[in-house]
C-alpha cells in the first residue's frame, strides 16, 4: 500500500533539495536519500583542512543566470558575492585571454586591430568553402579558420571529449566562439556570483525545513519506490534500470590535487589547449573566494576520460549511440508510474545550476498542481530527447 503524502527524493543535489523544499513548504513529508556522505551533489564545496581554502570538490562552479526568479531564490538562502569568471588559456607557449576576444586576436596575430578590422580579418581566416558543416571541426574552421581553431579549440576539445573534433557534431559549436571587443567575462549573463560560504551551505539552508529528512550514505534502489506516494529521482537514468540497455556514455574527471605556498597561477581557471599537455585545466580554488585571504593555495589539475562503472559520471556524451540507448531508457521510464526523473543525471543532459533550479521549481509546482486536480505526474516533465 502507498504511504499517502510521503515523498521520496533521490539525490541531495540542487534538484533534490529544491523539489524537496517546495513540497515540504506545501505540507508534504519529504525523505531525501543520497549515496554520498555529503549534500549538494556535484556542487559540493568543502573548506580545506590544511589551507582553509573553500574547495569546489567536483570541479569549478560559477553561478550565472538571466533568470531573475532563480537569482532571487538562491539569494534568499545565501549572500552571493560578486564574482566574474575570467578564464585564461596556455597555448603554444603563451598565455591568452578566453573566450577568444579582441585582446586574444591581437596578441595571437601580433596586430592592433579595432573591432571592425578584427571582424573583417577573421572573415578572411574563415574557411568559406565549407558550406554545410557537419562536424565540430568543420564548424570551427568555417567560423574562425585553422589558426585560431588549432590554438584554442582543437586540443582542448579533443582532451575534453576523448575523440577527434572530426567525430563530434557541429551542433556542439552553435555560435561564433569569438568576441570583437575586450570583454573577457566568460559568461554573458545578467547575474553572476559565488555563494559566500560555498554551495554546500546554500543547499544546507534549502534543506533546512522540519518536513525534510536527509539520509546520507544511503543508496536508493527502485524496489523502494513502493514506500512513497511519489519519487523524484535525480540519480542516473540507466542506473535506475540496472543498466538494462547498457551504460549511457559519460565523461568522468580525475583531479590531481596539489598545494602551493602563495599564488600559483594568478587566476581561478587556466586552460591548457595543447594536446601535448595531458590535463585540460588547472583550477586554483582560492581565487573563487577573492574576499578571503589565504597564504597557501589548493589547486586541481583536471584530467578528462571515459567514465567506467565505478567512476563518477560528469558530462553526458550524447553522441548517436548514446541517443539510441537513451531513447530505449526513456521509453522504459515512461512505463513507470509514481516516479519523475529529474536533474542532470535523471534526464541525461548537461544542466547549469540555474537551469537545474528552474526545472526543479517547475517540477515541484507541476506536481502540486496535478495532485490538486487528481492528475498523475509523468516520468518526464523535461524530456531528455
Ligand atoms: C565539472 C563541472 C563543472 C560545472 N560547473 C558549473 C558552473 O560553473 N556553473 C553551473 O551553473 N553549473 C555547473 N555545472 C553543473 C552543475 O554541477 C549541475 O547543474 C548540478 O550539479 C545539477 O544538480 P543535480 O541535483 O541535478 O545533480 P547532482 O549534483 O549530480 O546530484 C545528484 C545526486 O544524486 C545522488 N545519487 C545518484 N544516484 C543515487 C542513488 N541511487 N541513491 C542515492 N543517491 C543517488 C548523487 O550522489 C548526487 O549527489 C558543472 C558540472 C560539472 C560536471
Amino acid at each position: 500500500m502507498r504511504a499517502s503524502g510521503r515523498i521520496g527524493i533521490v539525490g541531495a543535489g540542487l534538484s533534490g533539495a529544491v523539489i524537496g523544499r517546495e513540497l515540504a513548504l506545501a505540507g508534504h513529508q519529504v525523505e531525501i536519500f543520497d549515496a554520498r556522505d555529503h549534500i549538494a551533489g556535484n556542487c559540493h564545496t568543502e573548506r580545506d583542512k590544511d589551507t582553509g581554502v573553500m574547495v569546489h570538490v567536483y570541479g569549478p562552479h560559477i553561478f550565472h543566470t538571466d533568470d531573475t526568479e532563480v537569482w532571487d531564490y538562491v539569494n534568499s538562502f545565501q549572500t552571493f558575492m560578486p564574482y566574474k569568471n575570467r578564464v585564461k588559456t596556455t597555448s603554444q607557449s603563451q598565455v591568452y585571454s578566453l573566450p577568444v576576444n579582441l585582446h586574444t586576436i591581437n596578441q595571437f596575430f601580433g596586430k592592433t586591430f579595432r573591432p571592425d578590422e578584427a571582424r573583417a580579418f577573421i572573415q578572411t581566416q574563415a574557411d568559406e568553402s565549407i558550406s554545410d558543416p557537419k562536424t565540430f571541426e568543420e564548424q570551427a574552421l568555417r567560423f574562425v579558420g585553422k589558426d585560431l581553431y588549432e590554438a584554442f579549440l582543437k586540443g582542448y576539445t579533443q582532451k575534453q571529449w576523448g575523440c577527434s573534433p572530426t567525430d563530434l557534431p557541429a551542433s556542439i559549436l552553435k555560435r561564433l566562439p569569438v568576441r570583437f571587443n575586450y570583454d573577457d567575462n566568460y559568461f554573458a549573463h545578467k547575474y553572476q556570483g559565488m555563494p559566500e560560504n560555498g554551495y554546500t551551505a546554500l543547499v544546507d539552508c534549502i534543506l533546512d525545513h522540519p518536513n525534510i529528512s536527509v539520509s546520507l550514505k544511503t543508496r536508493f534502489h527502485r524496489t523502494q519506490k513502493q514506500d512513497f506516494s511519489h519519487v523524484f529521482y535525480s540519480g542516473s537514468l540507466d542506473g535506475y534500470f540496472d543498466h538494462e540497455f547498457g551504460p549511457l556514455g559519460y565523461r568522468t574527471l580525475d583531479f590531481e590535487r596539489f598545494e602551493y605556498d602563495g599564488d600559483y597561477q594568478g587566476c581561478a581557471v587556466m586552460n591548457y589547449g595543447d594536446v601535448s599537455v595531458p590535463f585540460t585545466r588547472i583550477t586554483e580554488h582560492k581565487h573563487f573566494s577573492p574576499w578571503e585571504e589565504h597564504e597557501r593555495s589548493v589547486c586541481y589539475r583536471e584530467f578528462s576520460r571515459e567514465c567506467g562503472a565505478d567512476d563518477t559520471p560528469y558530462y553526458p556524451i550524447r553522441l548517436v549511440k548514446d541517443k539510441e540507448q537513451l531513447t530505449q531508457y526513456v521509453e522504459r521510464a515512461n512505463l513507470e508510474t509514481s516516479i519523475t526523473f529529474v536533474g542532470r543525471l535523471g534526464t541525461y543532459r548537461y544542466l547549469d545550476m540555474d537551469l537545474t533550479i528552474r526545472e526543479a521549481l517547475d517540477t515541484a509546482r507541476s506536481y502540486l498542481a496535478r495532485i490538486a486536480q487528481g492528475l498523475s505526474m509523468p516520468a518526464y516533465l523535461h524530456s531528455p530527447i
